[in-house]
């Protein structure tokens, strides 16, 4: 394919990718703003169908222009390419997802509400009688996932590949094997300090440790014992002036939406849709309350704004497509305000926050170390031929650096497509080095000047143009380095 041809076929592969993206997102609004009960993606797909072809995939593979836009869009299709093969078993699967009940407390519980009352149940004998329902329905759906492995893994193969993992390695730029290298010197350097807290917070939730099971954590994570301090009438207020410290009047921004309505199907988890970046993006809110809560509702702004201030003349594979790693550091950056010592003070009202600060920085520790176990298990999982033989590996490298058990049946439930779990894991040590250069020029109270504000701006204005190694090197970084989020959940 000659050079204007190539670039020809980029240009129309960004026009349609915004249009399908932006069609996509709408449907997923409607559907998680309780608007539209069900989710018409089918259509949309059909209508775009064109950039999924083989032959698209293949021209791309061969002719890598110098074109700036090349390596998301070719990672935008490749992707859609991957998926497509098997679009009837994933909605198969969401179907079953939807429909399948449990019988408890002479009640039918529908599969998704079973996690939040797992959280929220006090009594470990009940919480693991839950659990090991909910591991029987996802036991019975389980070949549903099998089959739908094999079909990815086999259209990495068709497009030339020797493995899934492989695929993305080359497709997208995560540099997996590095990522893979810091994961397990991450594990090995946090350990002690992590099985210290991890047991002293078991303890004081009677759990003895030796007996803890994930669904043990689920509960000592919701963390009941702070709901007070985060009351569901504040969340909107704290939003607000959380974003106006930085120089953001969210309310008076006509490209954000903000749905803050009340309505009966709406999600109990706040999120964000990028409609049209940066010209419509939604953020929908659903107050109930609770430090996870607070949590959800800041991450899901600090994607929202990110999108909200990308430059409209940039190209969709820089406004909407890229490296995520970006958009998901930003969300955590914004997140994380809630474990600065003066937000918590000077916004929430705290006046001794530290016990709360110790705890939230647990969670992230254990956050951190579970997505590091996922991919030590992706990476496996994704080399070989046969995902039925990785179950006992889940089980095993979960078990072992989460140090709670975990059980072999949740090894595809538990998992995301495209090795998402490198791109948080990526977007964690990008936050905490673009969070220590905010308090190195702007002091500790970062999150209320209007000077870091500007700063922030200015990066979020890249879009997703660079990967989190390119975006750092802006910031004043030599590169993604794990030393500032380790300092800062293990403090020596
Ligand atoms: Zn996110």
């Amino acid at each position: 394919m000659s050079r204007a041809r190539a670039s020809d076929l980029l240009d129309r592969l960004d026009r349609d990718a915004a249009a399908f993206s932006g069609e996509l997102s709408r449907e997923h609004y409607l559907n998680g703003a309780g608007l539209k009960d069900d989710l018409q993606t089918g259509p949309i797909f059909e209508r775009y169908g064109w950039m999924f072809e083989r032959e698209v995939v293949d021209k791309l593979q061969k002719t890598r222009p110098r074109d700036e836009r090349y390596h998301a869009l070719r990672e935008f299709v490749v992707e859609a390419f991957i998926e497509d093969g098997a679009r009837a078993l994933t909605e198969r699967i969401a179907e079953r997802e939807t429909a399948d009940t449990i019988e408890w407390d002479g009640k039918s519980v529908p599969q998704r509400s079973i996690a939040p009352l797992i959280a929220n149940e006090s009594n470990p004998e009940r919480r693991r009688a839950l659990d090991s329902a909910r591991m029987d329905l996802v036991r019975a759906q389980n070949p549903l996932r099998e089959e739908r492995w094999e079909i990815l893994h086999a259209r990495a193969r068709d497009i030339g590949y020797p493995t899934y993992f492989d695929l993305w390695d080359d497709v997208s730029r995560l540099r997996l094997h590095e990522l893979k290298a810091t994961a397990e010197r991450f594990l090995w350097d946090t350990e002690e300090s992590y099985r210290e807290r991890l047991e002293a917070y078991l303890r004081g939730s009677g759990i003895p440790p030796a007996r803890a099971e994930r669904c043990d954590l689920s509960f000592l994570f919701r963390a009941p014992q702070y709901d007070s301090l985060f009351p569901a009438a504040k969340l909107q207020s704290t939003l607000v002036e959380t974003l106006t410290g930085l120089g953001i009047d969210i309310e008076s921004q006509e490209n954000v939406h903000l749905d803050t309505e009340a309505r009966p199907r709406k999600s109990p988890r706040a999120f964000c849709s990028a409609i049209d970046v940066p010209g419509e993006v939604m953020l929908v809110i659903n107050p109930q309350g609770g430090q996870d809560d607070f949590r959800a509702l800041l991450h899901e702004a600090g994607h929202t704004e990110h999108f909200a201030h990308v430059p409209d003349d940039l190209p969709y594979a820089f406004r909407g497509l890229g490296d995520n790693s970006v958009t998901e550091g930003f969300a955590f950056l914004i997140e994380h305000t809630m474990k600065n010592p003066r937000w918590l003070e000077s916004v929430m009202g705290l006046p001794d926050a530290d016990e709360f600060l110790r705890f939230t920085n647990f969670n992230q520790l254990y956050l951190v170390r579970r997505y590091c176990a996922k991919l030590l298990y992706e990476a496996q999982l994704h080399c070989g031929d046969n995902p039925r033989a990785s179950s006992k590996l889940y089980a095993d490298l979960l078990t072992t650096h989460v140090g709670v058990r975990y059980t072999p049946v949740d090894y595809l439930s538990d998992l995301d497509d495209g090795f998402y779990a490198a791109r948080y894991l990526r977007a964690w040590i990008f936050e905490a080095q673009v969070r220590r250069t905010l308090e190195d020029r702007h002091g500790i109270e970062w999150f209320r000047s209007a000077e870091a504000g500007a700063d922030i701006k200015s990066w979020w204005s890249f879009g997703q143009r660079y990967t989190a190694e390119g975006l750092l090197q802006r910031v004043g970084h030599a590169e993604l380095d794990v030393e500032s989020l380790r300092r800062s959940l293990v403090p020596s």
